[in-house]
């Protein structure tokens, strides 16, 4: 009795076979497979909204076009970032070097931060309206919108993104791809926000002063 192995005297009895090392790896495999496809059915979302709105908007004629070749190459980049990188992740094994074990409380955040992300996309879609570019654009008709999710901040489109690159980060279990949103995110929101607000400035003078003055420009009352 005294000589047993220690690993003998484990109870295994009454332990389910579902506790055991595979059932944890398959239901591992499970939630990252559901992560991915939720993913992918969010980025579809993302791109109706997007098409949705966009088309709308082009009935607004562009008056004025800023830095047209450096607006193309940040948004070249910052999809790199958001779409080509995930789907380099989704399609193939290239990027299985740096895959992380996905847990149950980062797929809860990722639904949280991705779903959050997509309402305050189509919000902001909406309340611009015919205002809205996807470059930096002044339209014929354009109106300086401060109402609906704008009151609360002055660039809750760039809000989206950033929730969009955590939403990311946490759905695809992959550092690369986790670093590619993130950059995606920086590039747009670094190469485009002082410019965008130099604009909107000279456009609106005052009364986007004023507005500066009431909001911040991610994170209400914060930043
Ligand atoms: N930065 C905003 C809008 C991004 S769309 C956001 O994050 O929600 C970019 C276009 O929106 C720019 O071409 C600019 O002309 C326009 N725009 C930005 N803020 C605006 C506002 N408050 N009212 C009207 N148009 C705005």
């Amino acid at each position: 009795m005294a000589n047993r192995p220690f690993v003998a005297e484990w109870p295994s009895e009454g332990i389910p076979a579902s506790t055991g090392c595979g059932e944890i790896l398959r239901r591992n495999q499970v939630m990252t497979t559901a992560a991915k496809l939720l993913w992918v059915a969010f980025a579809l979302c993302w791109g109706v909204i997007r098409f949705r709105y966009a088309h709308r908007a082009k009935r607004n004629r562009q008056i004025e076009e800023q830095d047209r070749t450096y607006e193309s190459v940040l948004l070249t980049l910052s999809f790199i970032g958001y779409l080509a990188v995930p789907v380099l992740y989704l399609g193939t094994s290239w990027l299985s070097f740096a895959d992380y074990s996905l847990q149950p409380v980062l797929f809860g955040a990722g639904i949280v931060a991705s779903a959050a992300s997509l309402w305050l996309f189509w919000r902001s879609h909406a309340d611009l309206g015919r205002n809205f570019s996807i470059k930096l654009v002044i339209r014929e008709q354009h109106a300086l919108v401060t109402t609906g999710v704008y009151r609360v901040i002055r660039h809750p489109m760039y809000a989206s993104a950033l929730l969009w690159s955590f939403g990311q980060a946490l759905l695809l279990p992959n550092w690369a791809t986790a670093l590619a949103g993130l950059f995606g995110f920086c590039i747009l929101y670094c190469g485009r926000v002082r410019r965008e607000e130099t604009l909107m400035l000279k456009t609106f003078g005052s009364s986007y002063e004023e507005y500066m003055m009431r909001t911040k420009r991610l994170v209400p009352h914060i930043y």
